[in-house]
């Protein structure tokens, strides 16, 4: 019913198009099925489309499915290819499967006393719900019309079909403006004087097929098609036209769908849900697709066709409490079908059904999009009820999904005022300023606000700014609707249906139990608060979350199959301990730079900085040492003995000065120094090219004082923390080494102070010498580098910024371009190239352990939280992954993933 959604991207040709492509006596392009045959099964999706590949397989069960047929993925493609024309041969095939469908129903299509009616629905291999688009009652003309009423005895109900079909037909597949068909039954309701649609008698749905016809006529230029075949026709060319709309793209390029060539149509004989009393329409879900809870969760309209679930016209009614009431039969039977299919399928189904004069049929059903919440729940639960075992369980969960799992909650001691409440549509909390526009939200976002976008309901149209806002708020609609559905796929913050919420769009202004918010106003919402989603004035405050239950359940079993190991880039004592929270096994990355901007710090800094002599220099360092052993003393006990990574100075040394007047002038006057020497040292500091500069271990070539102090300051809070009965394991990286030269001068000095101290104070620690991997000749020549350094971590930002030449810190005015034109498949700071980048990374290991076979590898680069390149590290051999803290328990389970991939991965007896 989601499919109903779509609305129109560019009206068909009103001219039938030269067919194009290849004969269908070559291609077999069209997949029948019915009464309990099917040439098609569950494992074609890629042909027929998720939906077409379960049709086929639920006519095969056999569920009760109406007889029909699927045009394969490949014909859309070809059809775009060909400049959007329909395959030769194509309206045969597809005529010759009508006659089965007319066998099977012993209906005819366009007759006039017995008509078959048929949907045209899409479905490509990934689910796209509400991005393309569908047209119902085809077939429908005026003679076709009074059979409809004959046979259903129902004579409203008949031209109650022909309108909508005029109006879904003339909208989605001409272009006509939907609200063109609205102006004019307003204008017959107002004149019949009702209020419902539900109200109109026979006479006035009449004269609302005949005003319709007169819009269409206008708009269009030509009649409304009486021929069943030219309607069928056109409406599978809008179909497979919808696949290259705007809002299509766009969710693919949002959702990372590539390499499929097109959209499946389905060509169904129509069931009623519309037929009177005894009939109504639905959308289910196997299992409570927000919690996860092993319920029936369902909802449904009686006398209903589907696109009036979504459209909130009326407000369905929950399967589980009242539709027993309805009908005990029907009730039973749906809770047949969730058991049957879950059995089937192993998975939740997200399922569309019709009660036609109380006979139950299946319209569709797939694998149920779910928050990450319920997919981590639903995974756990179903190995305890041997549904699918660990391994299953484990690759069900998205790595990048857990994301919302570790996102703040509100803090339960905080002071909220509910303002208003609605369905709790997607979990999480959010906080924001309101938008009520879909294009304003993408505005304020992007100039750097935090945005709740507020609408009564959303449409596809709107998905950019959902994208980005922090949290949705609709008026009107329920669980099914668009802004459920899209929020939870997002995993996004959702509340839905807040009817207390009324909304002035056009002032920019929303009323709520009579005060008027607008969009300087700050709103904070819950959209996982049970029974009711609620909404707070203000800012509400946040708490961090934890892992438990499923959660923690789920981690155990990733941690028992995956062989790489996960540690975090940390710089503090309380991220070190998150991160230990989440499951960090150590620290591949402490970025010693970030301790020196404390006021105090930062000016022993600047005072090292502008000295003239080593004397100075190592009068400064002095003064920063302490603070520097107090750091990693927090560090060490953070970590309780698990191995810490730290590295050395590493940003150019102008990164630490004031570079205004008025600050540089203050630094001047505390240090006694003139304003003119501090600004020629300024000046002198500039590089043209910073990032390639006097930076990373050639700061410490230059001024080894620097490396000296550090050192000192690591190997002290060391020695201090082992008479503390602390277990460490520092390991002290360079950074940027290109040659083994530099890494043999720096080593001298390193194992120097370390001596020195360990005969300063009688005691020795053991620590570990070696080199970030960040310039490609470092990664040339690793096997040189690994005789002097004991492990390396590949730094993968700077290695992707010098692979491809490209800035890190400009590379954002370029690459969106290159990703969009399809250059580079994505982003590769954000997801290793493994092609390039990744070639260097894999070659640098072998290289690195032909010379120490237990050289310890890693990477702390951005990517080592990124699921995708989590997978190619554990391809290529590395021994951990290093990334933020929130990202620990993502790399955990995409290592997991990885090794269940490569070999279907037995336990791991490393663990
Ligand atoms: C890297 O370059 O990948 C890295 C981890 O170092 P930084 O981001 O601090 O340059
Ligand atoms: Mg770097």
């Amino acid at each position: 019913m989601a499919m109903t959604i779509a609305r129109k991207p560019k009206p068909a040709s009103k001219k039938p198009a030269k067919p194009a492509g290849k004969s269908s006596k070559s291609v077999k392009r069209v997949y029948f099925f019915g009464n309990g045959k099917a040439e098609g099964n569950a494992g074609m999706k890629d042909l027929l489309g998720g939906k077409g590949a379960n049709l086929a397989d639920m006519t095969l069960v056999p569920l009760p499915v109406p007889p029909g047929f699927t045009i394969t993925t490949d014909t859309c493609g070809d059809y775009n290819d060909a400049g959007q024309r329909l395959p030769k041969g194509l309206m045969e095939e597809v005529r010759a499967n009508i006659a089965k469908v007319e066998k099977a129903t012993g209906k005819r299509f366009g007759d006039a006393a017995n008509p078959l009616l048929v949907a045209a629905r899409s479905g490509a291999k990934f689910s796209m719900p509400g991005m393309m688009d569908t047209v119902l009652n085809i077939g429908l003309n005026d003679k076709a019309v009074e059979g409809l009423a004959k046979l259903s005895n129902n004579e409203r109900f008949a031209y109650d079909s022909y309108r909508r079909l005029i109006n879904m037909f003339g909208d989605t597949v001409m272009g006509v403006d939907h609200h063109h068909f609205e102006h004019e039954l307003s204008a017959v309701k107002r004149a019949k004087g009702v209020e419902l649609d539900t109200q109109l008698d026979v006479d006035g749905l009449k004269e609302v097929v005949d005003r319709y016809k007169a819009v269409y006529e206008k708009h269009v230029g030509s009649p409304f098609p009486n021929d069943p075949y030219e309607q069928l026709e056109a409406a599978i060319e809008a179909v497979f036209k919808s696949w290259m709309g705007d809002r299509a793209i766009k969710y693919r390029e949002l959702n990372d769908i590539r390499g499929v060539r097109g959209t499946a149509v389905n060509v169904q004989a129509m069931v009623f849900g519309n037929m009177g009393d005894d009939s109504a329409t639905g959308v289910a879900f196997t299992r409570d697709p927000s919690t996860g809870e092993n319920v029936f969760y369902g909802e449904f309209l009686v006398n209903a066709q589907g696109e009036d679930v979504v459209a909130g016209i009326r407000t369905p009614l929950e399967c589980k409490t009242e539709m027993g009431k309805w009908s005990q039969r029907s009730w039973k039977e749906l809770q047949n079908v969730k058991s049957v299919l879950e059995k089937r399928y192993k998975d939740v189904q997200d399922f569309e059904f019709t009660i036609e004069k109380g006979k139950l049929y299946m319209l569709q059903t797939r694998n149920g999009k779910r928050t990450a919440q319920a997919a981590v729940r639903i995974a756990v639960e179903m190995v305890k009820e041997r549904l699918i075992d660990e391994k299953t369980a484990i690759l069900r969960v998205e790595p990048a999904s857990l994301d919302q799992l570790l996102h703040p909650t509100f803090d339960p001691s905080a002071d909220k005022q509910v303002i208003a409440t609605g369905l709790p549509a997607s979990p999480g909390a959010a906080v924001g300023k309101i938008a009520f526009t879909a294009e304003e939200a993408e505005q304020r976002v992007a100039a750097g606000e935090k945005i709740i976008l507020v609408r009564r309901e959303t449409e596809p149209a709107d998905i950019g700014g959902m994208h980005v806002s922090e949290g949705i708020l609709t008026s009107t609609g329920g669980m099914t609707s668009h802004a459920a559905v899209v929020a939870r796929g997002m995993g996004t913050p959702c509340v839905a249906g807040a009817g207390a919420v009324e909304i002035d769009a056009a002032n920019k202004t929303c009323r709520i139990n009579g005060k008027t918010y607008g969009p300087n106003d700050w709103l904070s919402l819950d959209g996982g608060k049970t029974p009711a989603g609620e909404v707070y004035e203000g800012q509400v405050p946040t708490v961090e979350a934890t892992l438990s239950g499923a959660f923690a359940q789920i981690m155990k079993w990733a941690d028992k199959y995956r062989t790489l190991k996960v540690r975090t880039n940390a710089d503090t004592p309380h991220d070190s301990e998150v991160a230990r929270g989440f499951g960090a096994e150590g620290i591949g990355l402490t970025r010693t730079e970030h301790m020196f901007f404390d006021p105090q710090r930062i000016h022993n800094m600047r005072e090292m900085i502008l000295a003239t002599d080593t004397a100075g220099r190592e009068r400064a360092l002095a003064k920063l040492l302490p603070y520097q052993k107090e750091d990693f003393v927090g560090i060490f006990t953070a970590m309780k003995g698990l191995p810490v990574t730290i590295r050395l100075l590493d940003p150019p040394l102008h990164e630490f000065l004031p570079h205004g007047e008025k600050d540089q002038r203050a630094l001047a006057e505390s240090l006694g120094m003139s304003f003119e020497q501090v600004k020629n040292r300024v000046q002198q500091l500039h590089e043209a090219n910073p990032m390639l500069g006097h930076r990373g271990d050639r700061l410490a070539i230059t001024y080894p004082e620097i490396l000296i102090m550090q050192v000192r300051a690591i190997i002290e809070a060391a020695v201090e923390c082992k008479k503390a009965g602390i277990k460490v394991l520092p390991e002290i990286m360079i950074p940027l080494a290109g040659t083994k030269q530099e890494l043999d001068f720096l080593k001298k000095h390193t194992v120097e102070t370390a001596n020195a101290v360990f005969k300063e104070t009688k005691t020795r620690v053991d620590y570990m010498y070696g080199t970030m991997i960040e310039v490609p000749r470092a990664a040339i020549t690793a096997d040189e580098l690994a005789e002097t350094a004991e492990f390396f971590s590949f730094g993968t930002n700077d290695l992707t910024q010098m692979t491809f030449g490209y800035s890190r810190d400009d590379a954002g005015s370029f690459l969106p371009e290159y990703v969009k034109k399809e250059i580079l498949e994505r982003d590769p700071f954000q997801s290793l190239d493994t092609g390039g980048v990744g070639k260097l990374v894999g070659m640098a290991v072998k290289l690195g352990r032909s010379t120490k076979s237990n050289l310890k590898c890693g990477i702390c680069g951005e990517h080592g939280g990124d699921p995708r390149s989590v997978e190619f590290c554990h391809q290529v051999g590395l021994d951990y992954v290093s990334c933020s803290p929130f990202r620990v328990p993502i790399a955990r389970l995409a290592a997991a993933h990885a090794a269940i991939k490569q070999n279907g991965a037995k336990p791991s007896k490393k663990k």
